[in-house]
C-alpha cells in the first residue's frame, strides 16, 4: 500500500486550530485585548461594528512591534512570551501559546499597524486567510492597532452558526467586563456601531466595578481581603440581599486572569449559607495572587480554567476568606428568615424612593352642608359622580401607587358567567346595561383592603375578592387558552438571558419547551447546560422570568406522577402561581377594575386554580344582623 499521511498546509492547519481558539467574535475580542494588555498599553479602544461580524478592532498605546515582528507575530507558535517550557511556571501574561493572531488571520481579513517607540515609521499589513496581501510602511501612533473584519468569512458554516447581533454583543461585553475588571490600572473604552458603551478611566478596582455595573453597586460591595502563604485573597463580594436569582455577577481573577471554577463557586457559596434568599446565587469579585509555579493555566486553549496545585487549600481559604467578611461586616445576624415574604416590598418597589402619601383635603368641604345642595352638584339620576364629589375619597389620592395589573389578554373574551355569580350583579345588569360586561353591572367603585382585598358593592350587599387568588385564576386560564390556541404574544428581550441548570433540568425544560414558547417565551436550548431566552410572555417582566422558571421546575419535579393533570395544566397553574399578583402589592383603580371585570369573565371565577376561594361575599343582612345584635 501507498503511503497516505501527509503533512497538512499551514492555512489548513491554522484554520483547523482557529476552530478551538476563535468560536465567536467574543474570541477575537478577549484574544486582542490581552495582547494589548501583554503589551504594556495604559489606554486600549475596543471598537465593534455589527456585534463583531463585520469588524473587532483594538487600539492600544502599548510597546508595539518591529518589522519583522510584526509579520512573525502572525506565525503559528510565534510568540515573545515564553521561549522554554519552563517559562510556563512563571507566567505573567495572558497569553504564551502564541497562536491567536495566526488563528484569527486564518479566518478573516486583518490589518495591524504598528509603531514602537524608537521608530520613525511603523508597519502596515494586510492578511486575508493566512495569505498576506500587503506589508508596507506606514505613518502611526506608537502601539498597535488590529482590525478583525469579516470573520468566518472562508467558513461559511461557522458564520451561519452565529447567534444574532444581541447574543454575540453580550459575549462581547462579558469578555470585555473580564479583562477590564482585572485590569483597573488601565483605562478602556469601547465603542459599538460608533455609540460608547463603555468609557472606563483608569482606577482602584471597587471604582471599576462601580464604572462597569453602575453607581448603585458601590453599597453592595463589601470587601474581602485574607493573605496567606498559599493564596492571598481579595475583592468583593455582594451582599446577600441583593443576590440575584439568575447567576450574578461571579468572578474570580487568578494573577489577574479570568478563570471559571465549579469547585471554588462552591466555597464562596457555601460561605454564604443560609444567607441567601431561596435559591438565589451569590455575586462576587475575587483576586487570587498565587505563585505561578502552584497553578497550571495550560489546561484549556482559552485559558478560562485553571488548576491550582493545592485545591484543597485553596477552597477552604477561600471559605474562610468569605465567611470571615460576612461575619466582620455584620451580615449575617440581620437576616430573618422567619419573616412572610408576602409581606416583602415588591421587586417593582425596591429600588424606588419612599414617596410620602399626598394629603388633598378640600377645604370647602363641609360635611354639615344640607342634603339638598351636595344632590344637586353631584348626584345626576341614581348615579354618584365620584368624581366630581369633594369627599374623604380624595383624601386617600396619591396612596395609590401607579401599578398596573399587567395585561391579561382578556378584555375581549366573551363573558361567560355561571348561574351564581350572575346573581349577583342582576339588579345592576336591569338597570339597562345588561350585556355589556361587568364594569357597567356594578354600583361603585372598587376599594383595596390592606393591599389584599378587592372590595366592591353589588345587590345583596358586598363583594370582597382576594386579588392573588383571583389574579391566579385570570392567568390561569389565559396561560392554558394560549397553550393550546398558540397565539400569545411575545416580548422580546434586547440582551437575552441566559440562565445556567443542569442536566435533568435542561431535559425538562426540552419537554416543555412547545408549551411554553406557546405561552410566549422564546428558548433556545442548544448551549450545554444553559437555558437562553430572548423573547418572554407580554404579561411578565424580564426581573420575573428566573423565579417564573425556577418555580415551574419545582412544580413539574415534585408533581405526583399520574394524579390526572396534563403538564399543560401543571405548567398554566405554576406560572399563575409565580406571576399573580401578591398580598401586599397596591393596585391603581384601574388595575382593581381590571381585575374585577377580567375575573368575572373567566370560566370558573369562584375558585383559584388550586381550589380556594377566589371571593366572598357579605350581605346587607348580615351586616344589619350585627348592628342589632348591640
Ligand atoms: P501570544 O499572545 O500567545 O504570544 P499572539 O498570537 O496573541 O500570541 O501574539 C503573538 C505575538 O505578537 C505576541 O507574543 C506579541 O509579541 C505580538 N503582539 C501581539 N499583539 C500585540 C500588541 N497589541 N502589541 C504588541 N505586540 C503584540
Ligand atoms: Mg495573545
Amino acid at each position: 500500500m501507498t503511503d497516505i499521511i501527509k503533512l497538512l498546509p499551514d492555512h489548513v492547519a491554522n484554520q483547523i486550530a482557529a476552530g478551538e481558539v476563535v468560536q465567536r467574535p467574543a474570541s477575537v475580542v478577549k484574544e486582542l485585548l490581552e495582547n494589548a494588555v501583554d503589551a504594556g498599553a495604559t489606554h486600549i479602544k475596543l471598537l465593534i461594528k455589527n456585534a463583531g461580524k463585520t469588524l473587532v478592532q483594538v487600539i492600544d498605546d502599548g510597546k508595539g512591534m518591529s518589522d519583522t515582528d510584526a509579520r512573525l507575530s502572525f506565525e503559528r507558535h510565534a510568540t515573545s512570551k515564553i521561549s522554554t517550557a519552563d517559562d510556563l511556571f512563571s507566567l505573567h501574561t495572558k497569553g504564551f501559546r502564541g497562536e491567536a493572531l495566526a488563528s484569527i488571520a486564518a479566518i478573516a481579513h486583518v490589518e495591524l499597524k504598528t509603531r514602537t517607540e524608537d521608530e520613525e515609521v511603523g508597519t502596515r499589513i494586510e492578511i486575508e486567510g493566512s495569505r498576506l496581501k500587503t506589508q508596507e510602511i506606514t505613518a502611526t501612533l506608537k502601539g498597535t492597532s488590529i482590525a478583525v473584519k469579516n470573520l468566518f468569512f472562508n467558513i461559511p458554516a461557522r458564520r451561519n452558526f452565529l447567534k444574532s447581533d444581541a447574543v454575540e454583543l453580550r459575549h462581547i461585553i462579558d469578555e470585555f467586563h473580564r479583562v477590564a475588571l482585572a485590569h483597573e490600572s488601565v483605562s478602556f473604552m469601547m465603542y459599538n456601531n460608533d455609540g460608547e458603551l463603555f468609557n472606563l478611566p483608569e482606577s482602584n478596582k471597587r471604582q471599576r466595578i462601580v464604572n462597569i455595573f453602575g453607581g448603585k453597586t458601590n453599597e453592595k460591595l463589601v470587601p474581602v481581603l485574607e493573605d496567606t502563604e498559599i493564596v492571598n485573597i481579595h475583592g468583593f463580594i455582594v451582599k446577600p440581599e441583593f443576590a440575584k436569582k439568575t447567576k450574578g455577577e461571579q468572578f474570580f481573577f487568578v494573577n489577574d486572569r479570568f478563570i471559571k471554577h465549579a469547585y471554588l463557586n462552591h466555597a464562596v457559596t457555601s460561605a454564604f449559607d443560609g444567607l441567601l434568599p431561596d435559591r438565589a446565587r451569590a455575586s462576587y469579585f475575587l483576586y487570587m495572587d498565587v505563585d505561578p509555579k502552584t497553578i497550571d493555566i495550560n489546561i484549556h486553549p482559552t485559558k478560562t480554567e485553571v488548576k491550582f496545585e493545592d485545591e484543597h487549600a485553596v477552597y477552604t481559604l477561600m471559605r474562610a476568606a468569605v465567611k470571615h467578611s460576612l461575619g466582620q461586616f455584620n451580615i449575617a445576624p440581620v437576616l430573618d428568615f422567619e419573616r412572610d415574604t408576602n409581606f416583602d416590598t415588591p421587586y417593582s418597589y425596591k429600588n424606588k424612593e419612599a414617596e410620602s402619601p399626598r394629603v388633598e383635603v378640600d377645604q370647602n368641604f363641609n360635611p354639615f352642608k344640607t342634603e339638598n345642595k351636595v344632590s344637586s352638584s353631584n348626584f345626576t339620576g341614581s348615579h354618584f359622580h365620584k368624581n366630581e364629589s369633594t369627599g374623604w375619597e380624595q383624601a386617600f389620592e396619591g396612596l395609590d401607587t401607579k401599578r398596573s395589573i399587567r395585561k391579561s389578554g382578556f378584555s375581549h373574551l366573551q363573558v361567560e358567567v355561571d348561574q351564581e355569580t350572575e346573581t349577583i350583579f342582576e339588579e345592576h345588569e336591569s338597570r339597562g346595561n345588561s350585556g355589556k360586561g361587568m364594569d357597567q353591572s356594578r354600583g361603585g367603585a372598587t376599594y383595596q383592603l390592606h393591599n389584599k382585598y378587592l372590595v366592591s358593592t353589588i345587590k345583596s350587599g358586598m363583594l370582597v375578592i382576594d386579588q392573588h387568588r383571583a389574579h391566579q385564576r385570570i392567568l390561569y386560564e389565559e396561560l392554558l387558552k394560549n397553550i393550546t390556541v398558540k397565539e400569545s404574544v411575545s416580548q422580546q428581550l434586547l440582551f437575552p438571558l441566559r440562565l445556567d441548570f443542569n442536566a435533568s433540568e435542561i431535559a425538562i425544560f426540552a419537554q416543555l419547551k412547545e408549551s411554553l414558547e406557546n405561552t410566549g417565551f422564546v428558548i433556545d436550548l442548544t448551549e450545554e447546560h444553559m437555558v437562553g431566552i430572548s423573547g418572554i410572555p407580554s404579561s411578565i417582566q424580564e426581573s420575573e422570568v428566573s423565579i417564573v422558571l425556577e418555580q415551574l421546575l419545582d412544580d413539574v419535579q415534585h408533581e405526583v406522577p399520574d394524579a390526572g393533570f396534563s403538564q399543560t395544566d401543571v405548567l398554566a397553574k405554576s406560572m399563575a402561581k409565580s406571576m399573580a399578583v401578591r398580598p401586599g402589592e397596591s393596585l391603581n383603580e384601574a388595575s382593581r377594575d381590571h381585575l374585577l371585570n377580567t375575573l368575572f369573565a373567566c370560566k370558573e371565577p369562584n375558585l383559584s386554580p388550586f381550589n380556594k376561594k377566589t371571593f366572598i361575599t357579605i350581605t346587607v343582612d348580615e351586616l344589619d344582623r350585627k348592628f342589632s345584635a348591640h
